[in-house]
C-alpha cells in the first residue's frame, strides 16, 4: 500500500500477516467492513447488517472477545461466528504499575513469535482525568535523540486492530466495561506513545475514527491529542481527517538544535513547522495546539531560548501552550535532565508572556515508563551502536 503523502522515508509493510488460523480480527474493522465481512462469509445482506449492529454493540460497549457471550445472536450461531471470525486483543508479556499509578503495559501482536515486535502504552491517571498514551509504530524511524524510542529500528506501522486493541486492553484493565459515558478512568487518548503517528497516518486515522464512533468507545475528538515531530505535509490532511488535538514535538527554537535533537527537521523546517500548526483546521484559542518541549541541560533550556519560543509562537499567532517536560533520563542518553530552577526560570519567562507553561511533572519513573523503555531494558545498546543507527535513519530520511 502507498505511504500517504509519499513522505515515508523507508518502504515498511502496511499490514501485518493474515492471522495464521485464517480467521478475520473484528477489532479494527469499521461498522461497513463488520458487514461486508459477515456478508462475504455468507449471511444474506439484512442479516449481516443486523449481526454488525449486534457484533459492534458487544466488542465496544461490552468488551466481549466471545461470541458466546453475545447473547442476543442465536446460539447456534456462536460456533460459526467463533470458526470465521475473532474478537482480538494483543497479547500482554509483562504490565507494571508505579507507584503513582502510572500503568505500562508491554504488548505483543497475536500471532508473533518473539519479542521482536513488542510494543508499548502507558496510563497515566490523574485527579481530572486518566490518559491512554498510544503506540502507532514498532520502533521508529526517526531518531529524536532524547528519545529512548529513536533507538530501534522501525519494524512495523500498527494496525487500526493493534491500536484500537491498546484501548480495548487499557479498558479491560481498568475494568471498564460496560462503556458509561460518567465516571470512566480513561477520559483521554494521546497517539504519543512508540512511532510517528503521521508516518502511519492512515491506520492511525482509521483506528481513531473507530475510537470515537458515538456508538461505540465515543471518547470525544476534544479529548484525543495526535502528538507528530513535524511531519508538515501531512499536518493538514490529519487536521481535516481525524480533527483531534494537535501536539508538537518541538524541543528546539533554532534551527542548530533542532537539526540536532529532532532531526526530521532537516527535512521540515522550524518555519515550515510553525506555518503548518497556524494552518491547523480546527485550532483557536479553546483548542490549543501542545507544544512538548523536553527541558535538556545546556542544551535547549536557556533564557534566550524561552524569549525565542515566545517570540516565535507570537510571530505565527499560535494558539499555544507549552509543556515543559524535564528529561527522563535513559542509559546511553547523550544528555542530561535541565535543573529544577532553570525549568521553572523558562517556565516563568513563558508564563510572564501570557503563554501557558506548565512544568509536567515526571510520571512513572520507577516503572521506565519513558517512550520505549521498558521495551529495550533488555536490549542495551552502546553509544557507538546509537550513533550508528541514527547516522542510519538519518540517511534514509534523505
Ligand atoms: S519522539 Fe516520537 S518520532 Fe521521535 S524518535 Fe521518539 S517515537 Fe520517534
Amino acid at each position: 500500500m502507498q505511504i500517504p503523502g509519499h513522505i515515508d522515508p523507508v518502504v515498511t509493510p502496511r499490514t501485518v500477516p493474515a492471522r495464521a488460523d485464517g480467521r478475520v480480527d473484528l477489532v479494527g474493522l469499521s461498522k461497513d467492513q463488520i458487514r461486508a465481512e459477515l456478508l462475504a462469509a455468507g449471511l444474506d445482506l439484512k442479516g449481516a447488517k443486523l449481526r454488525a449492529k449486534q457484533i459492534w454493540h458487544w466488542i465496544y460497549n461490552r468488551g466481549a472477545t466471545e461470541f458466546s457471550t453475545m447473547t442476543d445472536i442465536a446460539k447456534a450461531q456462536h460456533p460459526w461466528l467463533a470458526e470465521r471470525f475473532v474478537v482480538g486483543r494483543p497479547e500482554v508479556v509483562e504490565a507494571q504499575v508505579s507507584s503513582d499509578g502510572t500503568r505500562k503495559w508491554l504488548l505483543r501482536p497475536i500471532g508473533a513469535e518473539d519479542d521482536s515486535q513488542d510494543f508499548e502504552m502507558v496510563f497515566i491517571p490523574d485527579a481530572d482525568r486518566g490518559t491512554l498514551c498510544v503506540s502507532s509504530q514498532i520502533g521508529c524511524t526517526l531518531n529524536c535523540r532524547f528519545c529512548h524510542t529513536g533507538t530501534m529500528r522501525l519494524v512495523r506501522n500498527l494496525t487500526p486492530s493493534e491500536i484500537v486493541g491498546q484501548v480495548m486492553l487499557a479498558r479491560d484493565g481498568l475494568g471498564e466495561w460496560p462503556s458509561q459515558p460518567d465516571g470512566r478512568m480513561l477520559t483521554n487518548i494521546v497517539m504519543m506513545g512508540m512511532g510517528e503517528p503521521l508516518y502511519n497516518f492512515e491506520n492511525v486515522r482509521d483506528a481513531l475514527k473507530i475510537v470515537m464512533d458515538g456508538d461505540g468507545l465515543a471518547l470525544s475528538k476534544r479529548r484525543i491529542t495526535l502528538s507528530t515531530s513535524g511531519v508538515v505535509p501531512m499536518m493538514a490532511r490529519a487536521g481535516a481527517e481525524i480533527g483531534v488535538n494537535l501536539a508538537v514535538s518541538l524541543h528546539a527554537v533554532t534551527k542548530e538544535v533542532r537539526d540536532e535533537i529532532v532531526p526530521i527537521n532537516r527535512k521540515y523546517p522550524l518555519e515550515d513547522l510553525l506555518q503548518a500548526c497556524a494552518d491547523y483546521p480546527g485550532a483557536n484559542n479553546a483548542r490549543r495546539i501542545t507544544f512538548e518541549y523536553v527541558m535538556l541541560k545546556d542544551k535547549n533550556d536557556s533564557d534566550a531560548d524561552a524569549h525565542e519560543l515566545v517570540r516565535l509562537i507570537r510571530k505565527y499567532k499560535l494558539p499555544a501552550k507549552v509543556n515543559l517536560i524535564p528529561f527522563n533520563p535513559w542509559e546511553g542518553a547523550a544528555y542530561d535532565t535541565s535543573t529544577p530552577e532553570q525549568v521553572r526560570r523558562f517556565s516563568n519567562i513563558v508564563f510572564e508572556a501570557g503563554i501557558s507553561a506548565p512544568i509536567r511533572t515526571p510520571r512513572g519513573r520507577d516503572i521506565d515508563a519513558a517512550c520505549g523503555q521498558l521495551k529495550t531494558s533488555a536490549e542495551r545498546k552502546s553509544r557507538a551502536e546509537l550513533d550508528r543507527l541514527a547516522e542510519e535513519k538519518q540517511a534514509a530520511l534523505g
